[in-house]
Formats: C-alpha cells, sequence, structure tokens
C-alpha cells in the first residue's frame, strides 16, 4: 500500500509500505477521505515536536475491511469515523475514568503514525459508526466544530452574549459555527480573506470584518461599537493576542486556541485590571464532541463539506499538501480521497 511520510522538516515522501496487521482489540481500515490539517502543516514545517520519520495525518474516515479477534460490534464493510486521540489508559486519570484529564493523550499522526496511507489499524475504542447520510468526506472534517463544541462548554455563555472571533481559518469557522448554535447575540468574524468571511456569514456570524492593511484594533472596534462579552482567538498571531484584553468588555472572557509557540504574551496587567478570565482550549477535549458533531452534521445543522476548496486522489496527496502550505490560492480544507 501507498503512505505519505514526512522524512524530514519540510520534506514529503510516497512511500510503499505493508499493510499493517490488526492487533486483538483493533479493526483495520480502508482510508476513504482525509483532510489536511494545520497540525499536520505545522509537523512538516518543524513547528510542532514530532519525532521523524512520521506517517501525518489524523482527520479522516474508512471502511472496515478486516476485524481484530476481540472486537464486538463492528465488522467489514462498516463505514466509520475515527476519534483521533487516545489516552493512556495507564495514569491515576485514566484508571478512574476521566480520560479527558490524561496527562498523557497521543494523537494519531503525532505521536504515533497517521490516517495518510491507505490502509490503518486503530483500536475499535476509537471508532463511531458513520450514519447513512453523512458522507465520507464530510466526517474527515469534523474536528473544527468538535473544539467548537469544546470551546463552548468550557466558555459557559450566556444566551445571547456579544462575541468576538479573530480568525477564520477552519477553526474559526468551526467556533463560529458553534457560536452561533449556543446562542451567541451578535457574532463579529474577523480575518483578512473575503473567502472566508464569506463563509463565516453563512455559518451564522452577524457581521464581518477584514482587517487587511487596516488598524485591527480600530477596525474591529468600529465595527463592534466597542468591546464585546467574549473575544475568541482563532488565528495563533501575536498581533491579534496583543489586542486581546482590549476588545473584551470589563469582566469578560478571553479564549485562546490554537498553539502559540514563539508568540508574544497577553499583557498581565489589563488581564487583571479588567477582571478578565482566560480559557485555553487545545483541542476537543473528548467527552463525546465527535460523536455530537456527527449528529449535527447528520441533522444538517452543521456543513462540513463547505469548507472544502481542494480535493486530490490519493496518489496525488504531496500535490494536496502543497496546495494546503501555499497560503496564496485562498485554501481553506484540502481534502485527499481514495474510493
Ligand atoms: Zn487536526
Ligand atoms: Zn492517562
Amino acid at each position: 500500500m501507498k503512505a505519505v511520510r514526512i522524512k524530514e522538516v519540510g520534506k514529503l515522501e510516497l512511500i510503499e509500505m505493508d499493510v499493517p496487521t490488526v492487533p486483538a482489540n483493533h479493526v483495520l481500515l480502508r482510508v476513504n477521505s482525509i483532510s489536511i490539517c494545520g497540525t499536520d502543516l505545522h509537523e512538516l514545517e518543524g513547528k510542532v515536536p514530532v519525532i521523524l520519520p512520521r506517517i501525518p495525518g489524523h482527520d479522516f474516515s474508512g471502511t472496515i475491511v478486516e476485524v481484530g479477534k476481540d472486537v464486538h460490534g463492528f465488522e467489514g464493510g462498516h463505514r466509520v469515523v475515527v476519534k483521533p486521540s487516545f489516552p493512556c489508559y495507564a495514569c491515576p486519570a485514566c484508571k478512574a475514568g476521566f480520560f479527558e484529564s490524561c496527562p498523557d493523550t497521543r494523537l494519531i499522526g503525532l505521536n504515533s503514525d497517521g490516517c495518510f496511507r491507505e490502509f490503518i489499524a486503530v483500536p475499535a475504542a476509537n471508532l463511531i459508526p458513520l450514519p447513512d447520510p453523512v458522507s465520507f468526506e464530510a466526517a474527515s472534517i469534523l474536528e473544527p466544530f468538535t473544539v467548537g463544541l469544546n470551546t463552548f462548554r468550557k466558555l459557559k455563555m450566556d444566551v445571547g452574549e456579544s462575541i468576538t472571533i479573530l480568525g477564520q481559518g477552519p477553526i474559526g469557522l468551526g467556533v463560529t459555527r458553534i457560536a452561533a448554535l449556543s446562542g451567541a447575540g451578535r457574532i463579529f468574524a474577523v480575518d483578512v480573506r473575503n473567502n472566508v468571511l464569506k463563509i463565516a456569514k453563512e455559518f451564522g456570524a452577524t457581521e464581518t470584518i477584514n482587517i487587511a492593511g487596516e488598524n485591527a484594533l480600530e477596525k474591529i472596534l468600529k465595527t463592534t461599537g466597542g468591546p464585546t462579552d467574549i473575544v475568541i482567538e482563532t488565528a495563533g498571531a501575536s498581533a491579534s493576542v496583543a489586542i486581546l484584553p482590549a476588545l473584551v468588555k470589563k469582566g469578560g472572557k478571553i479564549v485562546n486556541i490554537g498553539i502559540f509557540k514563539g508568540i508574544g504574551s497577553i499583557p498581565i496587567e489589563a488581564i487583571v485590571a479588567k477582571g478578565l478570565t482566560i480559557i485555553g482550549v487545545g483541542g476537543n477535549g473528548g467527552k463525546g464532541k465527535y460523536e455530537i458533531a456527527l449528529r449535527l452534521v447528520e441533522k444538517g445543522v452543521i456543513e462540513p463539506t463547505r469548507l472544502i476548496t481542494h480535493r486530490f486522489p490519493f496518489a496525488e496527496s504531496l500535490e494536496a499538501f502543497a496546495v494546503a502550505r501555499d497560503k496564496s490560492n485562498n485554501s481553506i480544507k484540502v481534502v485527499v480521497f481514495n474510493d
């Protein structure tokens, strides 16, 4: 079978490897759809610690082709989506059943070889059956919405509160959609690209703000009419981290999502003076968010495929990565399919 591997920083290769054997509590999947995530690109660009060579990829769906001998409830031919992180099952938190508090959670494609290959063996415990109306493609783009669901679980927002969301990449768009579904009042979506702001509007942003070439703080406050109850940073840009306290009301909440390696610090004086609460969101947080996201897709209230700008067959995976890395082509989600 074929697989895509990060050989060294900046270098991807298409390799030939054996189809994996299937441990007793695993299933073998034919991978049908993969979406490229920012984390895959960070790994390729050496921005997150990863042991190379590594097969990237964690946002995917597939079809079961073989079932380990201890697996019950799944059989060959079942369509599934895979929850991509694994708790360690060994630490005190895991032993107590609090998997989401495991300090040693491992992500497929980062801490172990990922889904950028034609077949992968995964633990049956991480599978969710795909309802018929949900396509492989849609199921491989659940992550942004699971992060949105985790964000609003942690936020404990009151209905009608106003929100500014900085950055409308896939995660920002997922957060915007869940903000709208969670009963936010005015939702201000901020970015420098009109194509993503158009989707933000469709996803429920009440106003969009393009800050390209503008003084971001001035432009945002002019549109919002003053600080909002909540500000959510998804862009991972030092310029937007610096203006967070000025965008939020006294006593309000700041949410930081994503990776801030090497990004400037939040001004603590303003945090103290305004009595702000800062909430960190590192991912989907466990707690069944994939199951919920899938149900919302089935109901038709979230539409992951709206994020797709490019599709490639598996054999053209290297081109797919090149497109995802190139910021000049307006890519949002790049999907690789393997029918
Ligand atoms: Zn991801
Ligand atoms: Zn653990």
